[in-house]
């Protein structure tokens, strides 16, 4: 469902972030880049919604090249740390100004919008401003957000980051039991390894540019590849 061939990523030109990457995962896959910082997880992640080109090799999506195709046409919905809530807009507001810009009619607007507050349990706050929101519900707006158009693809950029351990937890079984449940692709990217090893089906760890093992959790722990998988995978465990 999501194929990357042979990509090469340089933003100056001269030195490779993403060096032959090679990827290709099944629709409804839960799938973590887990990496240190610098690794390249960010840069793939933004090849596949649209926002860098790659500098060699192909990105396919439902076995379609999309090079050519605009992030908004990709059918990605996107959840980033930092990548905030209008504050200006209710959360209502929020929820379809995604759909306005797709030109959905306002009576289908306003059913999806409805629909993906209730998943996230969170339909009784359609009319509040972000700011009277906490950290953790404002979370699950974003989320809300990125899920309102349906989209087949979900990528996610250290999304609970911001959030303390506590609800960090509580909102990694929400994320993985939502996905599961509607079917969603997902590319997850964290530097946090029981983050990944908790949440995921498969995990790509990240090094230099390169993938050094790609594997269920389970193998990563009993097989790693070598001795940076070990290591890395081995910390605050
Ligand atoms: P982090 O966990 O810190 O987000 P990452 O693994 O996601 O790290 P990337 O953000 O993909 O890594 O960055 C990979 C390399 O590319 C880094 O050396 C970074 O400095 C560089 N880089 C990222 N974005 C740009 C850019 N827009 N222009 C130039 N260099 C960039």
């Amino acid at each position: 469902f999501v194929e990357f061939e042979r990509v090469q990523k340089s933003y100056d030109g001269i030195q490779l972030v993403v060096k032959d990457l090679n990827l290709t995962m099944p629709k409804g896959e839960f799938l973590t880049m887990l990496g240190p910082s610098g690794s390249g997880k960010t840069t793939c992640l933004m090849m596949l919604a649209g926002f860098e080109t790659a500098t060699h090799g192909d990105i396919r999506l439902d076995g379609r090249p999309i090079n050519n195709i605009p992030p908004h046409k990709r059918g990605i919905g996107m959840v980033f740390q930092n990548y905030a809530l209008f504050p200006h807009m209710t959360i209502s507001e929020n929820l379809s100004f995604p759909l306005e810009v797709r030109k959905i009619g306002k009576s289908d607007r306003e059913a999806k919008v409805k629909r993906a507050l209730d998943m996230v349990e969170m339909g009784a706050f359609g009319g509040r401003r972000p700011a009277q929101l906490s950290g953790g519900q404002q979370q699950r707006i974003a989320l809300a957000r990125a899920l309102v158009f349906e989209p087949e693809l979900v990528l996610m950029d250290e999304p609970l980051g911001a959030l303390d351990k506590q609800l960090r937890e509580k909102m990694q079984f929400e994320i993985t039991h939502l996905a599961h449940r509607l079917g969603i692709t997902v590319v997850y990217v964290t530097h946090d390894q029981t983050e990944a090893l908790t949440m995921s089906d498969r995990v790509a760890v990240f090094d230099d540019g390169r993938i050094q093992q790609l594997a269920p959790p389970d193998e990563l722990y009993e097989k790693p590849q070598n001795s940076f998988v070990a290591q890395f995978i081995g910390e605050n465990n």
